[in-house]
Parts: C-alpha cells; sequence; structure tokens
C-alpha cells in the first residue's frame, strides 16, 4: 500500500528513434524533475540537447543497479522528484529499472509512468499476427544451447511471440526458431519509427532466407495453432448456429467466429462440418 509521500518517481518512455514521437507531458516532466537517471548520459544527452533541456543527469545502469538505487532513493528522501529513461523505449522493458521500482514502492514513493513508444508494440500492431493475446520475451538467451531451450518452453505457447533481437544474431534465431517451432507465420519488424522503416512478413522458413539485416529489430512469431480436437467446439457451434438462425450464410457465420475467437478459419469449418454430421 502506498504511504503517498511526496516525491515522485516518473518513469519515462523515451523515442525509439524518431525524436517527433516525444509529447509534451514527457518534455514538461524532463524539464521539472530535479535529477534524470540514464542509461548512458550521451544517449539521453542527445535527446535533452534536441529539445533544449538542461536538468542535470546521473547513471542508472544493469553495473550500478544497486548503489544508483540508493542514490535515487535519497533524492526522493529529500522530496525531490526523478524520472528514470532507459536509451530507447520504455525503462525496465529489456532495460534497467527493476530494483529501483521496487525499492521505490517499498519505500512508499509514488511512481507515474510517462507513455511513449515501445518497440515490442509498434511491432505486434503491424505484424499481422494475433494482438489479442501475445507474449513478449524480450532477448533470448545470447547462448544457442539457452535459446533452445527456451523455444522448447514456449512452443506450445497458443499466442503471438514477440522477441529482441540483435542483428549479428537475427540469422542463427530465426533458423533455430524455425527448427524448434517449425515453421510458423512470423513477421520481423526493423528500425521502427525510422527513416528505413520495414515488415518482413512470411513464415519463417521465407525470413531465413533474409541477408544482411541490420539496424534494431523485433521478431514476431504466431503461437501454437490450436488443432481441430483442441477447440471447445460445443460452444462454438452454438454461436455459429445462432448467427446462421439470425441470417448469416455458414461460411460467413464460421468465419465470424474464428476471426472472434482468434481461430484459423479452416479448422473451425472442417471442425463445424465434422460435428453437424456426427449430430
Ligand atoms: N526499452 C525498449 C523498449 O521499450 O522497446 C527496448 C530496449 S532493448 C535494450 C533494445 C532492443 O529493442 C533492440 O535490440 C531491438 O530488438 C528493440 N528495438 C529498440 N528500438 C527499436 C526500433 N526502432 N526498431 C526495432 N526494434 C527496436
Amino acid at each position: 500500500m502506498s504511504l503517498h509521500k511526496k516525491a515522485t518517481l516518473f518513469l519515462v518512455a523515451t523515442p525509439i528513434g524518431n525524436l517527433s514521437e516525444v509529447s509534451e507531458r514527457t518534455l514538461s516532466v524532463l524539464k521539472e524533475v530535479a535529477v534524470i537517471a540514464c542509461e548512458d548520459t550521451r544517449n539521453t544527452l542527445k535527446l535533452l540537447s534536441h529539445f533544449d533541456i538542461h536538468t542535470r543527469m546521473i547513471t542508472y545502469h544493469n553495473f550500478n543497479e544497486k548503489e544508483s538505487t540508493r542514490g535515487i532513493v535519497k533524492f526522493l528522501e529529500e522530496g525531490k522528484d526523478v524520472a528514470l529513461v532507459s536509451d530507447a523505449g520504455y525503462p525496465l522493458i529489456s532495460d534497467p529499472g527493476y530494483e529501483l521500482v521496487n525499492e521505490v514502492i517499498r519505500d512508499g514513493y509514488d511512481i507515474v509512468t510517462i507513455s511513449g513508444p515501445n518497440a515490442a508494440l509498434n511491432a505486434l500492431v503491424a505484424s499481422g499476427l494475433k494482438t489479442s493475446h501475445y507474449l513478449f520475451y524480450g532477448f533470448l538467451n545470447p547462448k544457442a544451447s539457452q535459446a533452445r531451450k527456451e523455444l522448447e518452453e514456449l512452443k506450445d505457447f497458443p499466442h503471438t511471440l514477440i522477441f529482441y533481437e540483435a542483428p549479428h544474431r537475427i540469422e542463427k534465431t530465426l533458423a533455430l526458431a524455425l527448427e524448434v517451432l517449425g515453421d510458423r507465420k512470423a513477421c520481423l519488424a526493423r528500425e521502427l519509427t525510422k527513416l528505413h522503416e520495414e515488415y518482413h512478413r512470411g513464415c519463417l522458413s521465407q525470413l531465413c532466407e533474409l541477408r544482411d539485416l541490420k539496424g534494431e529489430m523485433v521478431l514476431l512469431i504466431e503461437g501454437k495453432e490450436k488443432t481441430e480436437e483442441e477447440i471447445d467446439l460445443k460452444e462454438l457451434i452454438e454461436e455459429i448456429d445462432r448467427l446462421i438462425e439470425n441470417g448469416s450464410k455458414m461460411k460467413e457465420a464460421v468465419n465470424k467466429i474464428a476471426e472472434k475467437r482468434q481461430i484459423s478459419k479452416n479448422s473451425l469449418y472442417n471442425a463445424y462440418l465434422k460435428r453437424k454430421k456426427e449430430l
């Protein structure tokens, strides 16, 4: 339970490439806080200079998390607001900040998130893959044997999988994903919000043919499709029947329910016909 002490830690999302995506609220928070804790002062300085902001910066990164958490809490104790930013996107999302947030929650200060861009969500909504449920995994382990284990664990997950990946590892990761997960639909989103933003959509085997992939990238892979046997048919058939009773054609009704439940239209159609024959 928050004690609502006065000072606030602001978790501020910053651009993932295009600086004009900064909001007015982001700028006013970065101007008004006493100090900005950032991963790399050189990167954050570029952002601050662009907007003529001169707030004091301190570093907060994976290597000094404990020590710097204490320093930041001290500012809050003195009644001074602090903003936490990472090099790009949201702090804490494949970036440092987890330790700090938990310490600040324990100490009873307020935490406010300032919305902004996030590479995973930008990629997801344009990927063409299912969006109603998804798993953001972040980076796979850089060791191939560990990455394989992680993918094995994700193999039966039925919803879209989202990974961050570095350009020098992407070819190996794509090949491993194809081997472990099979030839599923996938999308590789590159250089989001930047001049050369692009999406490669297709099957994993097609993405494996891409060469010289550069820049920042997000890999999205469709979840495991439910087989006809796994779909809870009774309920779906009732929904389809209701639509047909209300005037829909059979195919139309099947497509509508398949879209609503985010399942394969073909599987549902076959299962529906099969079940109807049995009745
Ligand atoms: N905190 C960030 C966020 O909220 O998206 C993620 C930081 S993580 C250290 C960096 C990784 O995010 C990159 O290796 C890449 O996978 C992804 N990423 C960041 N910016 C991107 C961009 N403009 N286009 C595509 N992927 C990006």
